[in-house]
């Protein structure tokens, strides 16, 4: 039986089959919010989005995070569609002594879940019932859905 992350991630594959083009429009985004000097999300993000991903001592983390094959300890998002790479790993990794660039890094980049510290965020309460996620819950009701949303806007710190 499904679990309503799952069931919610279905239904986001279903959407994005209907609509590729965005999804090739959201890894532009991403691409052209980095620039040509790397630009970096503000860390205020970066926090919402690792905690959107991992959780922490009282939030598990997301249902879609899968273990990397090939950089232990990592993890890569295994529903946004862009794999287990350097450049998409979920965690702070040095690679051949340089710090390494990755996927929560981006001044702008997507979640298929709408999760907090990504573009778009949606609040839940923006959400059909049979879209709404108990770990987006637990964040905003820490956070408030105001000071996520300002925080959500993907800007950078160059
Ligand atoms: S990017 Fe979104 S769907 Fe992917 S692991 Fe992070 S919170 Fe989950």
């Amino acid at each position: 039986m499904e679990t309503p992350d799952e069931n919610i991630i279905r239904q986001q594959a279903m959407a994005n089959q209907r609509n590729i083009v965005s999804k090739a429009a959201s890894f532009a985004k991403s691409m052209a919010s980095r620039g040509v000097t790397n630009k970096k999300v503000i860390p205020e993000t970066k926090v919402l989005r690792q905690l959107s991903c991992h959780g922490d001592d009282s939030l598990i983390p997301c249902s879609q995070r899968k273990e990397s094959d090939k950089f232990p300890n990592s993890y890569y998002c295994g529903a946004c569609g862009c794999g287990d790479k350097q450049g998409t790993q979920l965690i702070d990794l040095t690679v051949d002594g340089k710090e390494n660039y990755g996927k929560l890094d981006y001044p702008k980049v997507w979640c298929p879940l709408d999760m907090p510290g990504f573009q778009p965020y949606k609040p839940s309460s923006q959400e059909p019932i049979e879209m709404q996620n108990s770990r987006k819950k637990d964040i905003e009701n820490r956070m408030s859905v105001e000071y996520i949303t300002e925080k959500s806007k993907g800007e950078s710190i160059q």
